[in-house]
Order: C-alpha cells, then sequence, then structure tokens
C-alpha cells in the first residue's frame, strides 16, 4: 500500500464537548485507532469563522435558516478545540467514530452515543443546537475547505513519526 491513501480530516470538539471537559477523552477515541494528530489549537470562533466553516449554502439549504443561524450562534458560544487527524481514508473512519448526527440514533460505542442523547426534535423544540459534541468533515473536498478555514498551511505539523505508524501504514 502506497501513500495514496493517506488522508485528513478536520474535526472540532464543539463548546459543549469542551464544556463538559470531554476533550481528553474524545481525542483518545482517534488516538487509540491508530490516528495522527497533524494540527491543533483551541479557540472561541468569531461570527465570520464559524458562517465560512457551516457555509449557507450547504446548511441552510440542507436543514433551513434557523438551524444554521443556532449551529453558528452555538459554535460561538465559547470554547472549541479544533484538530486535524491523517490516516489511511481517515474521513469515513472518523464519522464511523462520531456516529450519526443525532446523538439519540448514534450507536454506543461511538463518540455521540456514548456521551449524548437528545433528538433532532428536542433540540429543535427547545429552539437550541442539537449537542453532538463533535463535527467531522463528510469528505476529502469538504475536508480540505474546512482545513482552510482553521489552519494556516504551516499550522500543519506532519513531520513526526507514531511510534506504532509501521503497524498501521504498511509499506
Ligand atoms: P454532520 O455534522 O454530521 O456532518 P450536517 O452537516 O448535516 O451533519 O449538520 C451540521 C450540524 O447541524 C450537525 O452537526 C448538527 O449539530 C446540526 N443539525 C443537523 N441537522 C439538524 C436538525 N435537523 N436539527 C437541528 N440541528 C441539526
Amino acid at each position: 500500500m502506497g501513500t495514496r491513501e493517506i488522508t485528513r480530516t478536520l474535526c472540532l470538539v464543539k463548546p459543549d464537548g469542551v464544556r463538559r471537559g470531554l476533550v481528553g477523552r474524545i481525542l483518545t477515541r482517534f488516538e487509540d485507532a491508530g490516528l495522527k494528530i497533524v494540527a491543533m489549537k483551541m479557540l472561541v470562533p468569531d461570527e465570520e469563522r464559524a458562517r465560512r466553516h457551516y457555509r449557507y449554502e450547504d446548511i441552510a439549504v440542507r436543514h433551513g435558516e434557523a438551524v444554521w443561524n443556532r449551529l453558528v450562534q452555538f459554535l460561538c458560544s465559547g470554547p472549541v478545540v479544533a484538530f486535524v487527524l491523517e490516516g489511511v481514508d481517515v474521513v469515513p473512519v472518523v464519522r464511523k467514530l462520531c456516529g450519526s448526527t443525532e446523538p439519540a440514533s448514534a450507536p454506543p460505542g461511538t463518540i455521540r452515543g456514548d456521551f449524548a442523547h437528545h433528538t433532532y426534535e428536542y433540540s429543535n423544540s427547545a429552539q437550541g443546537s442539537v449537542r453532538n459534541l463533535i463535527h467531522a468533515s463528510a469528505t476529502d473536498e469538504e475536508a480540505a475547505y474546512e482545513i482552510s478555514v482553521w489552519f494556516l498551511k504551516e499550522e500543519l505539523v506532519s513531520g513526526y513519526k507514531r511510534s506504532d505508524e509501521a503497524e498501521h501504514y504498511l509499506s
């Protein structure tokens, strides 16, 4: 296997995850799977960055303007931890570890299934944003775009090896 299949994805521990003290446990799930952290930062996003991340043309079209507005407000409501993970076809692997978007439907063993529980119906009736702890890019193209929203090129640090890397990347 060559290096072609090694890709990157963008993750955010959203403000609910940070406030609940879950950053370490969430990161451990990815590290345990052999994924390599190649960038990381904590910040309180401003509205401009949140709007660039949750693109109106994507979210408002799929879920409606009210959901988009609540999401943007929620993302700016406190610190987030942004990080980039690298691994073999990593985008679907990370989405699998996160579990489905709605916590109530996320299977046990996933981040959302184990650490959250509420439904879209509940969050929408409460006019809040669904508390699903984490964001992870949905496609390679989305990952490339989202990495550029949160990181400068020079903030990506790939010049190190994990000590178990040879067990994950077969050459
Ligand atoms: P994902 O983050 O799993 O890729 P989407 O891109 O479809 O999911 O949605 C972005 C975010 O919008 C979700 O993480 C979730 O917080 C919120 N969201 C999605 N659908 C709904 C909905 N029907 N009601 C409320 N919030 C929603």
